[in-house]
């Protein structure tokens, strides 16, 4: 999508995914209060233009922090969850008070990478969000860090903006940190930083100027803000990254100045459901394939039938994501499967005409049929 201008790709919005990082939200004081206000004046502006709004913020944990007290900068998992407790009702009440000024309210929404698995709670958790923007109020999400462990955990919250952004199927995804956006290297190290104003795609060189660019109080960092660009991108969605501590940065975004980074869409994109596989729902096992079926899946567009299994590791259930890895160990699709990994065990290699036989049942003569198939090279 060459040649298209910022205000071309501003003109289509009608929901927009705010996302604000902890490094924007707190100070070491706590809750940046002028911030919030500012982000709320700058909100509401947007919603006057009648583009729907969605806020992922983050800065629990940096909140609860100042609010308990606790100076150690070692926390075990538990006190961590614990500070986010802490800091996210603090956190709304900032919210709720920003917003009031403006006649807005605002809901709270807490969700866990598990909930977004599933497509029922995907479905509801959907729903509730739509149903909130058709009252008029604000839903601010952040991870439910209370519960999340390393397995049902989005990671970042630059991971779950672009996974809300699917998810509610919003035409922008803005990532508010507290750098200007994409560097060539690391401008809080290097005076001769250059910003990067316009990433067509994310090549090599993009992610390695950003790992260059650690995050200080969030986690994710430059290299997450890229990975999510990437994801939207793929589902033909802008991302741009700017600079939060920017007083009325998003009157500048939104009156279409070229302010920090915009990652343009790509042209050719995956559908909102194989984004869901590839994207949302979290890998559960491998399927190693012989190289006839690599051959027929990646040139010839097929689906995954039990005799080119050569190997199948991990635990998954029907329905759950799995990895297809070639013979010399590379991933080459994800896809949904239909078969529980103990069935899938036990067919394969064999034929598709011996499913039934062999485990006295048979769903689909597919282990994984096509439409539920998404390409590693389709994401490069
Ligand atoms: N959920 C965390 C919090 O609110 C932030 C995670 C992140 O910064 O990506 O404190």
């Amino acid at each position: 999508m060459k040649n298209v201008s910022r205000k071309d790709l501003l003109k289509s919005i009608r929901r927009v995914v705010i996302k604000v990082g902890s490094g924007v939200l707190t100070t070491d004081k706590g809750i940046n209060t002028a911030i919030i206000n500012d982000l709320a004046a700058g909100i509401s502006d947007i919603r006057q233009k009648k583009i729907e709004v969605i806020l992922v913020s983050s800065g629990a944990i940096a909140s609860g922090v100042k609010k308990i007290g606790f100076s150690r900068k070692s926390r075990s998992v538990a006190e961590k969850q614990a500070l986010a407790a802490a800091g996210q009702c603090r956190l709304m009440m900032a919210y709720e008070e920003a917003f009031g000024r403006h006649g807005s309210k605002v809901a709270q929404i807490l969700l866990t990478r598990d909930d977004l698995n599933h497509r029922r709670r995907y479905l509801n958790a959907r729903n509730t969000i739509l149903t909130l923007l058709s009252w008029d109020v604000i839903p601010v999400i952040n991870e439910n860090d209370t519960v999340a462990v390393d397995e049902i955990k989005f990671g970042d919250n630059d991971n779950l903006s672009a996974m809300v952004t699917n998810l509610t199927e919003s035409n922008l995804l803005v990532n508010l940190t507290n750098i200007d956006g994409l560097f060539d290297s690391d401008p809080r190290t290097n005076k001769d930083a250059k910003l990067i104003e316009v990433v067509e795609k994310v090549d090599r060189k993009i992610s390695r100027y950003a790992s260059a660019i650690p995050g200080s109080l969030g986690t994710g960092g430059m290299a997450s803000k890229i990975r999510a660009a990437k994801k939207m991108a793929l589902a033909g969605v802008p991302t741009i990254i700017a600079n939060g501590l920017m007083p009325g940065i998003l009157k500048c975004i939104f009156s279409g100045e070229k302010v920090g980074t915009i990652f343009i869409p790509r042209e050719v994109t995956l559908c909102s459901r194989k984004h869901w596989i590839m994207f949302t729902k979290s890998a559960k096992g491998d399927i190693v394939l012989d190289a006839g079926a690599e051959n027929a899946i990646v040139n010839h567009g097929k689906s995954l039938l039990p005799s080119g299994i050569k190997e199948v590791r991990g635990r998954f259930r029907i329905g759950d994501a799995i990895r297809l890895i070639n013979e010399s160990g590379k991933q080459v699709a994800v896809g949904m499967a239909n078969y529980d990994s103990s069935d899938v065990k036990r067919i394969s290699g064999r034929k598709t005409s011996e499913i039934e036989s062999i485990l006295g049942f048979k769903y689909d003569d597919e282990v994984i049929h096509r439409d539920n198939l998404v390409l590693a090279d389709k994401i490069e």
